[in-house]
């Protein structure tokens, strides 16, 4: 308890800091803590510490614990790479997905979304640094497929995500999320996309570069949580 609570505080203070350097509101900035591969207590010690946002990558895994801890208030967003055959799944147990990187997946989870939530938020991943093992959809492809989720009636598109290239220096991160910045940027002044005011960007090792960039949920796992451990995995999605 009292090391979880440590390391929000620290985790916190990086937010709040990195928020000033950069002229923002440290409350424009969510602390999605990334909590894939940790234990249900873990997730119960983050909670009750005040942390209500919760970002898991693995569907199976995920549910477990989503059913595990039905605590007030708190927010899943899943975040790991989605096979077609777990839309369902995912339509039916988060609020929010950040990794929504074909089109076939956005119109699978409108359609299985339940008239009796509300609609799913939804980023679209971006491969930005245009990696061929990463997934996301290519730069140039982001404002066509955003024109069409955005009419996808169960889904409510926020923004853009990316996970940057584990980088070579500082620089080429900035760099990364500067192109995110434009990126939203460039999309917000098309009529049906002015409303998205989201970018998922930054994780431990980085997020004040992305917040000096505009992020405004960090998804944050071994900073919180400290490393992750493979026998708490459940590695079959
Ligand atoms: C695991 C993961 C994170 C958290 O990474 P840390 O370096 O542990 O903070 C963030 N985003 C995604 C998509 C992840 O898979």
């Amino acid at each position: 308890m009292h090391k979880i609570f440590d390391t929000i505080n620290q985790v916190n203070t990086r937010i709040e800091k990195a928020a000033r350097a950069a002229g923002r509101n440290p409350k424009e900035i969510t602390l999605l803590a990334v909590s894939k591969r940790q234990t249900e207590d873990a997730i119960k010690q983050a909670y009750q510490a005040g942390l209500r946002d919760f970002g898991e990558n693995y569907v199976q895994e995920a549910l477990a614990k989503i059913e595990r801890l039905p605590l007030e208030g708190i927010c899943w967003h899943f975040i790991g790479p989605i096979q077609s055959n777990k839309t369902k799944s995912i339509a039916e147990h988060f609020a929010w997905v950040h990794s929504v990187d074909r089109l076939k997946i956005a119109q699978r989870l409108n359609n299985q979304r339940h008239d009796k939530l509300p609609p799913l938020n939804i980023c679209l991943q971006v491969n930005i640094d245009d990696e061929a093992s990463k997934s996301g959809f290519a730069a140039d492809e982001v404002s066509e497929i955003a024109q069409q989720v955005v009419q996808l009636p169960r889904l409510r598109l926020r923004g853009l995500m990316a996970i940057p290239q584990r980088a070579l220096n500082a620089q080429q991160s900035t760099d990364a999320f500067k192109r995110m910045h434009g990126l939203l940027h460039s999309l917000k002044k098309q009529p049906a996309l002015t409303t998205l005011d989201t970018l998922s960007m930054g994780m431990s090792g980085d997020m004040e570069s992305a917040i000096a960039e505009g992020a405004n949920i960090v998804r944050v796992g071994t900073a919180l949580f400290g490393a992750r451990s493979d026998t708490t995995a459940s590695n079959n999605n």
